[in-house]
């Protein structure tokens, strides 16, 4: 049976992997210090004989009892609102837990794959963004601490393929979405169905022009385990192309949830928040034979049976 380390096992995207590599027949171990994840989210893998969790902090050194076949390292607050709240968390995620990983995979010999960011490309001056972009990152700006955390991670994982041959993988994740997003993570789209659902102003930044592209996880997850079973070390961004400004997004969550008291309020928007953002997914569709291909509409439905169940209507 092969086993896995997932960091971030706790959170969004880690709890998906989670099911998703207990499902293939893999031995999980989960590690979180759940500083931004949830038992929740992982409470039904618990009585599975193959799953394991540590409570550990992976800026701290990390030791894993036997062997090791794979890393998955999705460890780190990942809105911004966190960021802000934990700046040097998130530095010392990126940075000082990616190092202990990567070590961790050389002593181990296990292939590593990598959590990286749509946010290396900052505010881009090119669109869509493809891989050969390096980006428009103010490094001291609020966003700074995640942006230059996930682009160190980026050079230390290719140093340690380069330079001790460690077998590794960096996915660029674009805007995801699903069940077990966090409801007060601050996101557009917890904070969009939290205020929906309790009849309140959605709270739209700016005038609501800057537009994403949100990719629904399942595909997520399709394709982190597509590029983890792949021989291919440069990065490969992973997201749904399909663009859609903020205050459209926000008019078919009212659309969906469908309360009259909802409405759109404006508040300011943030600094250094990306005008525009969209992958460029040749890569991987080269690669990987990976495409998204939950639309939104079905990926948003889908959403909202979630939010229905976790946030209580005013
Ligand atoms: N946003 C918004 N209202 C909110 C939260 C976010 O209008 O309550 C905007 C935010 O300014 C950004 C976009 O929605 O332009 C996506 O923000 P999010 O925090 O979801 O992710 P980002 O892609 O910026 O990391």
């Amino acid at each position: 049976m092969k086993r896995v380390l997932i960091t971030g096992a706790a959170g969004f995207l880690g709890s998906h992997l989670a099911d998703r590599f207990i499902a293939e027949g893999y031995h999980v171990i989960g590690m979180d210090n759940l500083l931004t994840g949830s038992l929740d989210n992982i409470a039904h893998l618990f009585p599975n004989r193959y799953f394991e969790f540590y409570y550990h902090d992976v800026t701290k050194f990390v030791h894993v009892p036997d062997e090791l076949d794979y890393i998955l390292h999705f460890a780190s607050p990942a809105s911004p609102i966190d960021y802000l709240k934990m700046p040097i968390q998130t530095l010392k995620v990126g940075a000082l837990g990616t190092h202990n990983l990567l070590g961790l995979a050389k002593a181990k010999n296990a292939r590593i794959l990598v959590a990286s960011t749509s946010e290396v490309y900052g505010d881009p001056l090119e669109h869509p963004q493809s891989e050969n972009y390096w980006g428009n990152v103010n490094p001291v700006g609020p966003r700074g601490v995640y942006d230059e955390a996930k682009r160190f991670l980026e050079a230390i994982t290719m140093a340690y393929h380069n330079f001790h041959g460690v077998d590794t993988r960096i996915v660029r994740i674009f805007n995801t979405y699903g069940p077990r997003m966090r409801v007060e993570d601050g996101r557009a789209l917890p904070a969009f169905f939290s205020q929906a659902i309790r009849g309140e102003g959605l709270t739209v930044f700016g005038d609501g022009s800057q537009t994403r592209s949100f990719c629904y996880v399942d595909d997520m997850v399709e394709g982190i385990y597509r590029l983890l079973h792949s021989d291919y070390h440069y990065p490969v961004n992973i997201g749904n192309p399909d663009e859609v400004s903020i205050l459209d997004f926000a008019r078919e969550v009212l659309q969906l949830v469908n309360n009259p008291r909802a409405h759109i309020v404006y508040k300011p928007l943030p600094a250094d928040d990306p005008k525009i953002r969209q992958p460029d997914i040749t890569k991987a569709r080269e690669i990987l034979g990976w495409e998204p291909k939950i639309p939104r509409s079905q990926g948003m439905a889908l959403t909202y049976e979630y939010f229905k169940k976790v946030v209580t209507p005013a």
